[in-house]
Order: C-alpha cells, then structure tokens, then sequence
C-alpha cells in the first residue's frame, strides 16, 4: 500500500531545487484595500507583493479558527515553483519541520490575470491547511485503505483459500483512493468559503479572484488541481459569491469579517 498522497508531496518539494521562498515583507493592514493590479501574466514581483498581504492576513485568521494550533500550524511558508515541467498547478503539503506549505507553480501564475486571482488561490490552500484537510485526507486514506483491504482477505480467492498478497494491496491502493477522494469536494467549498475570508481581509476582491475558476486554458481535463476533481466552476463562483456578500455585511458593520460573525447584526 502506497501511503500517503501528502508524504509524496514533501519528497517532491524537498527534491525539487528550483523552488525558493519569497521574501514576505510587512504587508499593508489587514482590512485595508489594494488597488487592483490587472493585466495577464503575473510574474514573481507581482507573487512577492501579493503573498506579502495574504500571508499575515492567513496566519491571524489560522490562529482565531484554530486558537488550540500549535504555533508552526499557522506559520505558513510559501514557494513559487519555477520548474517549467510542473503543470500549471497549486497545492499545500507541510514540510518536515510541521510548517505548512503552500506551493504554486509558475505556469498556473503566468495564467492568473489579476492579483485578486493569486490572493484567491494563496487563501484558498491556505485554507485547507487552516480546516485540516490534509490530515482528514491521511485518515479516510488509511481508513478506505484498511476496509477494502479487509473486505478483499475475507473474501479469499473465491475459492474457498486465501486472498494474496497482491490482491489485497490493490483493494488497499482503491481504498486508500476512494478514501482520500470521499469529501473532497466539500473540502473544496470549505476551503473557498474560508478563503474568501482571507482574500477580502488581505483587501483583495474574492469575486475578481474566482474569475480564475472561469480560466479556459485551467479547465480543460487535466488540469491543475485547484480545478481539476472539484466543483463546477459556476457553482464555486457562487459559493465565493454569496461568501463575499456576508463578508461585505460584516465589513459594513464595522466587523472583522469571520466565519463566526455570519448572522450576527
Ligand atoms: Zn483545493
């Protein structure tokens, strides 16, 4: 049995050299807005600019969701991976000293059309960090991977004898799949609603954001991984959408827009 997706992820990260990490300078005020940088093909200055903002907005809004985190939970660290031969892609793993990671390719950069776009992906896998999902993932994997594997050793061969070995380890291969892929995309409307959170208190717009979900060159089968197995884009826009609206109510309330603020005048 191969396990698990994420221990994979570190290995490539540690093995892959060209990523480095951006310097993260002071960002503005959380809660004060940018003016909006548009234009295709966002390059590395435009990536240190950006994760300067969302990156402490990220953090303070890890340690209010997650007050119990160990402080390396919520420290988060994140790399522009120049590699042409990664596809146009972004994900979050945690690196051996338990800090999460987030990783976004420079092909899927070249393709965002606004820095709101990058705020959107940076808080979005921030995000899943933020709700755990990697370890949620981990433990469906072991979980699917253990009943199928014990589904196929009970059953034998089908003849009465035993199951072998080889079988039994491919049950647990599909297991460990279905297990891992099994709310995968409710993770995805998690991590978008969370993320709108931090994109709009980082002073970024979620709904200009998510237009990168309407991406033609992104959404073809295949594609990376913030798209590909997820929600159609249509209904994550309006997920971000309806998200960002309670987050303007909160904001025109004098709140600091919050998850725990919904419903709250
Ligand atoms: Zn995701």
């Amino acid at each position: 049995m191969r396990l698990p997706a994420a221990s994979l992820l570190c290995l490539l990260v540690a093995a892959c050299g060209t990523t480095y990490e951006v310097p993260v300078a002071g960002g503005a005020a959380p809660g004060s807005t940018v003016p909006a940088v548009a234009g295709a093909n966002r390059t590395a200055r435009d990536f240190g600019r950006v994760v300067s903002r969302v990156e402490p907005a990220a953090e303070a809004f890890c340690h209010e969701e997650v007050p119990s985190a160990p402080p390396a939970y919520c420290d988060f660290r994140v790399l522009l991976d120049t590699d042409p031969r990664m596809p146009p892609n972004a994900f979050q793993t945690r690196g051996e000293d338990g800090r999460p990671v987030i990783v976004v390719g420079s092909r899927l950069l070249a393709e965002m059309q606004s820095d709101d776009e990058l705020a959107f992906v940076l808080s979005h896998e921030m995000s899943h960090q933020i709700a755990g999902h990697i370890g949620k993932q981990e433990q469906q994997q072991v979980l699917g991977a253990l009943i199928m594997g014990g589904l196929v050793a009970a059953a034998g061969n089908g003849y009465g004898g035993v199951a072998s070995q080889d079988a039994i380890e491919r049950a647990m291969d599909v297991g460990a799949y279905v297990g891992a892929r099994a709310y995968s995309q409710s993770y995805e409307f998690e991590a978008d609603t969370l993320g709108t959170y931090i994109a709009a208190r980082a002073g970024y717009s979620p709904e200009r954001g998510a237009d990168i979900f309407g991406r033609p060159a992104l959404a073809s089968p295949g594609g990376p991984a913030i798209l590909a197995s997820h929600p159609a884009s249509a209904q994550r826009q309006a997920v971000v959408a309806q998200v960002a609206a309670e987050v303007r109510r909160q904001q025109a309330l004098g709140l600091v827009p919050d998850p725990s603020n919904v419903g709250r005048g």
